[in-house]
């Protein structure tokens, strides 16, 4: 078979420890053998951020906007411990947010559903995505702690000296107080994001907030998306046969939990937060949990929602085959070439895509998967528990025949 030609490079974010090697492995098995791979590879494992001072995930993120894809593989987020074991001149921040400031996005996570493993709620039978506006909120707040009696103010100081105050609360004695913002232009983008995620995977698209609670900060976020639906996405989701439906978010959990799934779930920060994790649990396994930063302009970077797997590499350096679960690492892949084919018109590159998530969710409804899933499994037939390596070869044995 002649390999298939690509004409835009992916932007390739290599990462960290156990994922590093499940990285290599993909691309030597699933991908290169059928794919001339065209990648702009930037190494984002913590030895070479070191040695680049950071620059180069700074660098991969620039080279996102200019190329528009990118697929990242899992990375290390120092913190002391790491500072010592790496030798680190600092302590390096988070590479995903150093991305996601660059590109402004919106994270949108979702699970990757087999027969034979089903959601812990019984009604689910399609994927639930969980949209989360990665921007402020508590996230950026400002806490304080009063000692004692005093009268608690929010004061606003316009650019021209004017200014506005609110009483917040009159304390008597000792308490806690708190102060969050977000702005309009990040609550549009991630209006965008979301509107422009549904249309591309043609979903429905739900949010929910505390707006009956929260009638000024709560409801911004509410008038600001129906504005950005009512001017540029009515006709659109008409068009695609989709909806858009605003919720508060007491009745938003209890439609989730009664739905047979299938839309987007749009989150503030905290919600996204909290939600993502009881939604991703209820789906059975982190190691089968999807991830992709949409920014407003469109550009996409996809990976994996889980970390580096730190236990399973250090028992590989003692020599270990490991069995850690390739899957979300293997459909970031799947996800950035499918894009990459879609945006460059590319119909050979998608249709492989697709047919390469089919071969690795065939191996797993046949029965063959990695210890994590094995533990889940419900079919007949017991799970064949595999390494990660044999659990590889499996995918390409079934997507050979697909071929
Ligand atoms: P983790 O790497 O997600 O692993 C936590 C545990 O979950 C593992 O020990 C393993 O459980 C299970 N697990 C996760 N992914 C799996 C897979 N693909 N196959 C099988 N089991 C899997 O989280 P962590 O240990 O908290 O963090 C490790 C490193 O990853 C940290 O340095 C952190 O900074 C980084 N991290 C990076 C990202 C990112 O780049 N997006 C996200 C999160 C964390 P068992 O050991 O019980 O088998
Ligand atoms: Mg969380």
């Amino acid at each position: 078979m002649e390999k298939i030609k690509m004409t835009t490079p992916l932007v390739e974010m290599d990462g960290d420890e156990m994922t590093r090697i499940l990285w290599a492995d993909i691309k030597k098995e699933l991908l290169e053998p059928y794919i001339d791979l065209k990648s702009e590879y930037y190494d984002l494992g913590l030895p070479h951020r070191e040695k680049t001072r950071d620059q180069v995930t700074v660098d991969s993120a620039e080279a996102t906007k200019k190329y528009g894809v990118a697929v990242k593989c899992a990375t290390i987020t120092p913190n002391a411990q790491r500072v010592e074991e790496y030798q680190l001149s600092q302590m390096w921040k988070s590479p995903n947010g150093t991305i996601r400031a660059i590109l402004d996005g919106t994270v949108f996570r979702a699970p990757i559903m087999v027969k034979g493993i089903s959601p812990v709620v019984k009604n689910w039978k399609k994927p639930i995505t969980i949209a989360r506006h990665a921007y402020g909120d508590v996230y950026k707040n400002s806490e304080f702690q009063p000692k004692g009696p005093g009268k608690a103010e929010l004061v606003f100081t316009a650019a021209d000296g004017k200014e506005t105050r609110q009483t917040i609360f009159d304390f008597t004695a000792p308490g806690v107080l708190q102060g969050q913002y977000n702005t309009d232009r990040s609550i549009t983008s991630f209006a965008h994001s979301c509107f422009q995620y549904a249309l591309d995977s043609r979903q429905d698209l739900w949010f929910a907030t505390k707006d009956t609670i929260s009638k000024q900060y709560d409801h911004r976020f509410k008038d600001i998306f129906q504005e950005v639906f009512d001017a540029e996405y009515k006709e659109k989701f008409e068009t695609a046969g989709i909806t858009y439906f605003y919720t508060l978010i007491d009745d938003a959990v209890a439609r989730v939990i009664r739905s047979e799934g299938g839309f987007i779930w749009a989150c503030k920060n905290y919600d996204g937060d909290v939600m993502s994790d009881m939604v991703s649990t209820a789906f059975g396994s982190l190691a089968m949990m999807t991830s992709v930063l949409v920014s407003p302009e469109g550009n996409y970077e996809y990976e994996a929602a889980h970390g580096t797997v730190t236990r399973h590499y250090y028992r590989y350096l003692k020599g270990e085959e490991t069995s850690t679960n390739p899957m979300a690492t293997l459909f970031a892949w799947t996800g950035a070439l499918e894009k990459r084919g879609e945006l460059d018109g590319l119909p050979a590159l998608r249709t492989f895509a697709r047919k390469l998530e089919g071969a690795a969710i065939a191996v797993i409804e046949g029965g063959v998967m990695t210890r994590d899933l094995s533990a889940l499994w419900e079919g007949e037939d017991p799970a064949q528990p595999v390494t990660s390596k044999d659990f590889l070869k499996a995918i390409r044995a079934e997507l050979e025949s697909a071929l």
